[in-house]
C-alpha cells in the first residue's frame, strides 16, 4: 500500500501586510479581488461578509483596522478589542487571500487634512448620534479603495446608513468598484453579532435582546401602518428602559432607505426601523427592512 500523498497546507495564506508596498507586492497578478473592510475583533458576521466575497474573486483582502477618524472622543477607540493573531486564524479558515492590517501611522502619517464628507445624510439617525462618524468612515473607505483598488467590496447591512453612503460615496466620486452588500448575521439568541458585543456582562446581553426584540415586535405591526410600527418597538424599548440593567435608548427611527429621512404615519413600501441604545457602557445598533402594504 502506498502512503496516502499529504494535503497540500495552506499555511502561506493569507499574507499579512502593514504597509502599502506590501500590499502592492501581495497583489501582483491577484485577478479579480475583493475587500472586506472591517476594525478587527472579528466574528461570524464578518464572516459572512468574507465568505461572499470568496464567492466573487480570484482575491479576497480583508483590511483590520480600527480607524481613529471615526470614533467620537467619549467614544471607546481605546478598548476597542483588538487581536490579529486570533483575527488571522479566522482569516485563513475562510480562505482569506491577504490581510492589510496597518499601523495608524501609516493610514495617517500626517493630520488628515482632505476628508470625504457624507452631506446631509450623514448628520441624520447615526450620524446625528455621532457627529463627524461618516466622514471618518468614508474617508478610510476612499483610502483604503485606492490602496487595495478592489472590482469589489462587501458591506454588511447591519451599518445601514453606512452601506447607503458607501454606495452613495461610489456613485458621487467615480470610485470603479462594486458594493456588495451582505445580510445582518444575528447570534443564536437574535442578538446582532458584533465587535462590541464582547464588553456586555451576561445581564447586559439579556437586556441587549430588547433591540431585536423592539425591531420583530415593530415588524411584525407593519400591517397597521408606519405609526403601529413606531408604537410597537417603542413600547419594548420602554420596557427596557425600566429593566435591571437598563437599556438608554439613543435613538428608534422609522426611515426612508433613499433618504433617512423619517417617514410620515401614512407611508407605504419598504422603510427601515433602525435603533441604537446603551448597555451599560456598551452602545449597540440594529435595523430591519419593513414593507407597509
Ligand atoms: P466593523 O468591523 O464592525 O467595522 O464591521 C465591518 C463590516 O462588517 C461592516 O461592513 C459591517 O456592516 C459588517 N458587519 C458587522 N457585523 C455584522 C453582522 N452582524 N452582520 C452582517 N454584517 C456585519
Amino acid at each position: 500500500m502506498t502512503e496516502p500523498t499529504p494535503q497540500a497546507t495552506t499555511t502561506d495564506r493569507p499574507v499579512i501586510t502593514r504597509t502599502p508596498r506590501e500590499l502592492r507586492e501581495a497583489l501582483t497578478g491577484a485577478g479579480r479581488t475583493a475587500l472586506v473592510p472591517t476594525m478587527g475583533a472579528l466574528h461570524e458576521g464578518h464572516c459572512s461578509l468574507m465568505r461572499l466575497a470568496r464567492e466573487q474573486a480570484d482575491t479576497v483582502v480583508v483590511s483590520i483596522f480600527v480607524n481613529p477618524l471615526q470614533f467620537g472622543p467619549d467614544e471607546d477607540l481605546d478598548r476597542y478589542p483588538r487581536d490579529l493573531a486570533t483575527d488571522t486564524e479566522i482569516c485563513a479558515k475562510e480562505g482569506v487571500d491577504v490581510i492589510f492590517a496597518p499601523e495608524e501611522r501609516t493610514m495617517y502619517p500626517t493630520e488628515q487634512m482632505i476628508t470625504v464628507e457624507a452631506g446631509s445624510m450623514g448628520r441624520r439617525l447615526e450620524g446625528a448620534s455621532r457627529p463627524g462618524h461618516f466622514t471618518g468612515v468614508l474617508t478610510v473607505v476612499a483610502k483604503l479603495f485606492h490602496l487595495v483598488r478592489p472590482d469589489l467590496a462587501v458591506f454588511g447591512a447591519k451599518d445601514v446608513q453606512q452601506l447607503f453612503l458607501v454606495r452613495r460615496m461610489v456613485v458621487d466620486l467615480n470610485f470603479p468598484v462594486e458594493i456588495v452588500s451582505a445580510p445582518i448575521l444575528r447570534d443564536h439568541d437574535g442578538l446582532a453579532s458584533s465587535s462590541r458585543n464582547v464588553y456586555l456582562t451576561p445581564e447586559e446581553r439579556v437586556g441587549a435582546l430588547s433591540l431585536s426584540r423592539a425591531l420583530r415586535v415593530g415588524a411584525d405591526a407593519a400591517l397597521d401602518g408606519a405609526r403601529a410600527v413606531r408604537v410597537a418597538a417603542r413600547a419594548v424599548m420602554d420596557a427596557a428602559a425600566e429593566a435591571d440593567p437598563p437599556v438608554a435608548l439613543d435613538h428608534l427611527a422609522l426611515v426612508d432607505p433613499a433618504t433617512f429621512d423619517d417617514v410620515p404615519d401614512d407611508h407605504e413600501g419598504e422603510a427601515i426601523l433602525a435603533v441604537a441604545a446603551h448597555v451599560g457602557t456598551t452602545r449597540l445598533i440594529d435595523n430591519v427592512l419593513v414593507t407597509i402594504p
